[in-house]
C-alpha cells in the first residue's frame, strides 16, 4: 500500500526540475545528513541526563557549539540553538527589548524598511501591544540603508537596532559593519537577521560589530527546523521560551540533536566552500541578470548592482503577474518565486519593494531567482529560452 507521503510525491514527480528558489530553501547535503543519523536511533540520549547515551548527545551537541561558534568567531557559550530564524529573529528582538524595557532603559528600536516579516511583525508586536516605538530607517532604490540615518535616528531610549544582512527578496547586502560601529559608540545592541547570509558571507561576528546574530539551516543545506542566535556575552536577553535551564538558561526546551549537528556541518561546509562556490555561482547568475535583460529590455533588476549575494537574481517585470508567470514557470519545470517564500501567493505588493520606490503594480510582477550548487549552465540557457516566451505570452494576456 503507498502512503499518503509516496502519493503526493509520485504526483508532483515531475522530472528534472531546475530550482531557482534556494533563498526560500536548499536540499540537505548528503555529507550533512550523514553527520545526522547517528542521534537518531544510535545516540539517542537527552543531552542534559547523566549516563553513556546522555553523554553521547551532549557531546555532539557542544562539538556542534564550538564549530559554530569558531565560524561566528565567537565563545561557544555565546551560541544559542534555536527551532529556525524566526525563532532567532523573534528571540533576539523580543528578549533585549523586553530585559531593556524591565532595566528602565527605554522602548525605542531602530530598523530598517528592508527586513523580514520575522522582524517586521515582532517589532510591530511590540509597538501595538508593549509600548514600544519603532523608527524605520528608509532604503535607496537599491534597498541599501545609509549609517548616517541609523545615527541620526538614536534616541536616548533606544534600546536596538535590528538591520537585516542581505535581503531575501532583492538580495542587497547591508553595510553592517559601519552601522556597528555607530551601535557600539552609543553602547546600543545591533542585532542582524543573517538567515540569507549564513551560507554566502563573513559571519565573522568581531568584523561585523554586531551583539546578536541570527542563522537558520535550512538556506545552506541543513535541514528545516533549526537555528542559531548568537548573543554576545554581556547582552541582557529575557528568555521567551521557559522551562529547564537549556542553552545557557536563555532557551529552555531539550536540544535537537540531530538537526543541531547538522547544522554545524552544513554551516562549515558552506563556509570551506564559499571562495569556490560564490564565484561559480556570481558568473552564472551574472550571466543570467545579462540574459534577462538583453531578452527582456523592460525587466528592471531589483536589489544592489554589486553589493548583493552571489547566487541571488531579481526583477520587477511590466506588465507581468507574478503568480501567474511563477505558475507557468513550474509547468515548464522551473522553481523560481516573487520575493520571501511567505510571501508568495499574497497579490500584495511587497513592501520591501515598496519601500525602495518600485510603484505598486510593478512591485506585483517580481521574480526571484536564487542559484544553488545544483544549478548549472544548461539551467541558466533553459531559463534564458524559456523566461521571454513565458513572459512575452503572459503580457499579451495580461491587461496593461
Ligand atoms: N529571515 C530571513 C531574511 C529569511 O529569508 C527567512 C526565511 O525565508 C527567515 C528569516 C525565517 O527563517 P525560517 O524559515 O528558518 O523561520
Amino acid at each position: 500500500m503507498e502512503t499518503g507521503i509516496a502519493v503526493l510525491s509520485s504526483r508532483v514527480s515531475v522530472g528534472r526540475v531546475i530550482y531557482l528558489d534556494h533563498a526560500a530553501s536548499t536540499p540537505v547535503d548528503a555529507r550533512v545528513l550523514e553527520a545526522m543519523m547517528p542521534f537518531f536511533a544510535e545516540h539517542y540520549g537527552n543531552p542534559s541526563g547523566i549516563h553513556v547515551q546522555a553523554r553521547a548527545s551532549a557531546q555532539a551537541l557542544e562539538q556542534s557549539r564550538r564549530e559554530v561558534a569558531e565560524i561566528l568567531g565567537c565563545k561557544p557559550k555565546e551560541i544559542v540553538f534555536t527551532s529556525c530564524g524566526t525563532e532567532s529573529d523573534n528571540l533576539a528582538i523580543r528578549g533585549v527589548a523586553f530585559a531593556a524595557a524591565q532595566a528602565g532603559k527605554g522602548r525605542h528600536i531602530i530598523t530598517s524598511a528592508c527586513e523580514h516579516h520575522a522582524v517586521t511583525h515582532t517589532i510591530a508586536q511590540l509597538c501595538e501591544n508593549f509600548g514600544f516605538q519603532q523608527t524605520v530607517i528608509p532604503v535607496d532604490r537599491w534597498g541599501m540603508v545609509d549609517p548616517a540615518d541609523v545615527k541620526r535616528a538614536i534616541r536616548s531610549d533606544t534600546v536596538l537596532i535590528s538591520i537585516i544582512y542581505a535581503n531575501n527578496e532583492v538580495g542587497t547586502i547591508q553595510p553592517l559593519a559601519a552601522i556597528g560601529e555607530i551601535a557600539r559608540e552609543h553602547g546600543i545592541p545591533l542585532h542582524t537577521d543573517a538567515v540569507q547570509a549564513g551560507g554566502y558571507l563573513d559571519l565573522n561576528v568581531d568584523r561585523l560589530n554586531v551583539d546578536l546574530l541570527s542563522l537558520s539551516g535550512h538556506k545552506f543545506y541543513a535541514p528545516k527546523g533549526v537555528g542559531v542566535l548568537f548573543v554576545r556575552a554581556g547582552i541582557a536577553l529575557l528568555p521567551q521560551q521557559t522551562g529547564g535551564g537549556h542553552e545557557g538558561g536563555r532557551r529552555a526546551g531539550t536540544e535537537n540533536v540531530p538537526y543541531i549537528v547538522g547544522l554545524a556541518k552544513a554551516l562549515k561546509l558552506a563556509q570551506d566552500m564559499r571562495p569556490t562556490e560564490n564565484e561559480r555561482l556570481a558568473r552564472l547568475r551574472d550571466h543570467l541578470i545579462q540574459g534577462i535583460q538583453v531578452a527582456l529590455p523592460d525587466a528592471q533588476l531589483t536589489g544592489h548592482p554589486t553589493q548583493r549575494l552571489p547566487h541571488h537574481a531579481s526583477f520587477v517585470i511590466p506588465g507581468v503577474e507574478a503568480n501567474a508567470l511563477l505558475m507557468h514557470l513550474d509547468l515548464a519545470g522551473i522553481c523560481a518565486a516573487s520575493g520571501s517564500a511567505c510571501n508568495t501567493g499574497a497579490a500584495e505588493p511587497s513592501d520591501v519593494l515598496l519601500a525602495m520606490g518600485i510603484p505598486p503594480q510593478l512591485a506585483l510582477g517580481a521574480l526571484r531567482l536564487t542559484l544553488g550548487r545544483s544549478t548549472t549552465a544548461e539551467d541558466i540557457e533553459t531559463v534564458l529560452e524559456v523566461l521571454p516566451t513565458v513572459v512575452r505570452r503572459l503580457s499579451t494576456l495580461q491587461p496593461r
